[in-house]
């Protein structure tokens, strides 16, 4: 049954006013009077059978305008009931005097006929993606909220192809062009007849699937990494693009639970999506409320991190760094903070896995240096201050191409000694693009920056790999020490962890130590040093700068 829409009514009622038109056009007809009387008005019927004509010609216009192709259907059909109306009446009176209606009809038709395909080549062009030849970004609310409005129940797929940006920028636009046309092709093989596809950006397609089999397992077969060979730009070769898809679920039955308009349930679809960049594969799921909640926090986390940057909301704390044995000091941590308008401060674990999942981490990066080395240069350029200035680095920045030129531009304006820089990387670093990654490690050493291995001990890196890894400094993790006063076998674990360190030719630091036992025990087993509270808390950039002048702290 189709459901009674606002379009559907306005549709109604145009037909039942083209009919009263037509009634009273074949009654003036009949009554064959020469005036037509309203009060004191005499109009000559002539005149009434133009109006009314002209009002259903009016008419036939909207019920186009209103769906061009159901409108069309009406009018089409109203038209030719009057047509044949005319020719019987002419037949059976053997008069042409309806002639002239008989000819107005035909002019209608043939106005019909030509706006309807006016109209149609419009709408063809308007909501249709040029390259793949789906639906554009305008005919998905248009269909979204038809589906919304009639109450259907249907399932929204949001697909990404994950290399699009990267094949555009490496190969060329046509090339990637060619991709999403190849993947559009591939995806609408396990479409029905009744689903639709539209590519919503450049790398997104949203299929739109009517109720049927189960869209995750008919998607299935299509999103698993998969290659596609492609003519490059010039067309003188031939380019094998790897095509890694994603997609983002969103069951919808009325009665919806969430704000019904198309973009709420794209937000949604993109909030599943989003959730598969952490999934190995099959990367499919499904939107639920849990994910909203998130996603929420992972929004207001990115707002803070660019309000942080525009407004100047961000500075560091510096935590120091020890020498086990004999409490020399070796330098600084940076630690980033933000101070929120109303002074509250906020810690970075609120923001920074937030702003890794989006690019904003680099700018994150980006700024800790700069700042960093700015303020450390002055201080360095006094000899008797031999101290690192160690910066957290994320996975991302880490990974990226640029990332390199950024550094040495930075180290250039600030003229900060590289070899008194050494950079954190945690294990994750190495799961995002792992070539590029060493390589930059490789160029850093190169420039005399050290590589220190945070977080150690809460990764998953193999041993074999953690061998040729180029690092100078490894970081026991605050979780691997908590323990090691009250377990014998975390002992001995810091102690294996320590000597693998050094048969790697690295330096070992323990961080988050706040016992004097746990000092004594790493001492011990010979850690070469330590940062934690026990012996310095993090501190403003003033309290850091006094510290490098102080010559004793004090066992
Ligand atoms: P991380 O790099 O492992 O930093 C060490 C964290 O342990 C710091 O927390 C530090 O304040 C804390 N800590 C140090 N000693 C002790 C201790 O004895 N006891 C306890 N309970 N905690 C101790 P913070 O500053 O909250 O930083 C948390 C994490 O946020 C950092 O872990 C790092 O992953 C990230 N982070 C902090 N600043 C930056 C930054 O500038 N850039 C980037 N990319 N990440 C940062
Ligand atoms: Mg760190
Ligand atoms: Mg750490």
């Amino acid at each position: 049954m189709r459901h009674i829409t606002r379009k559907n009514i306005r549709l109604i009622i145009l037909t039942l006013l083209g009919f009263v038109c037509f009634w009273a056009l074949r009654s003036s007809g009949m009554k064959a009077e020469p005036f037509f009387q309203i009060g004191a008005l005499r109009i000559p019927s002539s005149t009434k059978s133009g109006i009314l004509s002209g009002i259903l010609s009016l008419i036939y216009i909207l019920l186009i305008f209103t769906d061009y192709k159901i409108g069309f259907r009406i009018g089409l059909g109203m038209n030719i009931i009057a047509t044949v109306y005319l020719l019987f009446t002419m037949i059976m009176s053997h008069s042409i005097v309806s002639m002239p209606g008989m000819v107005t009809n035909i002019v209608s038709i043939v106005t019909l006929l030509t706006i309807y395909s006016f109209y149609s080549r419009l709408s063809v062009s308007n909501m249709t993606d040029y390259i793949t030849k789906q639906g554009n970004r305008r005919s998905y609310v248009k269909e979204i909220n038809e589906h919304i409005e009639a109450k259907k129940s249907f399932t929204l797929a949001y697909i990404e192809l994950e290399d699009f940006k990267h094949t555009n920028d490496v190969y060329g636009i046509q090339t990637g062009d060619y991709l999403i046309k190849k993947t559009a092709e591939k995806i609408s093989s396990i479409l029905d007849k009744k689903d639709k596809m539209f590519r919503i950006t450049g790398s997104k397609l949203a299929i739109l699937f009517e109720p049927g089999e189960s869209p995750e397992e008919r998607l299935k077969s299509v999103i698993m990494s998969d290659t596609i060979i492609v003519p490059s730009d010039d067309g003188k070769t031939e380019i094998t693009c790897t095509v890694n898809l994603g997609a983002g679920l969103v069951y919808s039955h009325p009665p919806y639970n969430y704000t019904k308009t198309a973009s709420s349930i794209l937000r949604n679809a993109e909030t599943a999506l989003a959730a598969t960049r952490n999934l190995a594969d099959h990367k499919i799921c499904i939107f639920n409320e849990n994910m909203q909640n998130t996603d929420e926090k992972q929004r207001e986390a990115e707002f803070l991190v660019k309000e942080a940057l525009i407004h100047k909301y961000f500075y560091l704390v510096y935590q120091p760094q020890f020498t086990t044995d004999d409490k020399k000091l070796r330098g600084f941590e940076t630690l980033i903070r933000c101070r929120k308008p109303d002074c509250s401060i906020v810690s970075p674990v609120e923001f920074i896995p937030a702003a890794e999942r989006s690019n904003l981490i680099m700018k994150i990066d980006d700024f800790v240096l700069q700042t960093a080395m700015t303020e450390f240069k002055p201080v360095l350029e006094n000899d008797e201050n031999d101290i690192i200035i160690s910066i957290n680095i994320s996975a991302k920045t880490m990974s990226s191409r640029d990332f390199i030129s950024r550094l040495t531009k930075i180290l250039e304006e600030t003229q900060f000694p590289p070899e008194k820089l050494e950079l954190e990387i945690t294990e994750y670093s190495f799961s995002e693009s792992m070539e590029t990654t060493i390589s930059n490690i490789k160029q850093l050493r190169d420039l005399g920056v050290k590589i220190a291995l945070d977080d150690f001990g809460t990764g998953y890196t193999s041993i074999k790999t953690l061998m040729t890894l180029p690092i100078n400094l490894l970081k026991i993790d605050k979780s691997l020490i908590d323990d090691i006063e009250t377990s014998q076998s975390m002992r001995d674990v810091v102690d294996s962890v320590i000597y693998m360190g050094h048969v790697m030719n690295c330096e070992v630091i323990s961080e988050g130590v706040e016992k004097e036992a746990q000092l004594d025990i790493l001492r011990e087993h010979k850690c070469d040093f330590i940062q934690g509270f026990v012996w310095g808390k993090p501190i403003d950039f003033e309290d850091a700068k006094n510290m490098c002048s102080q010559e004793e702290f004090g066992i």
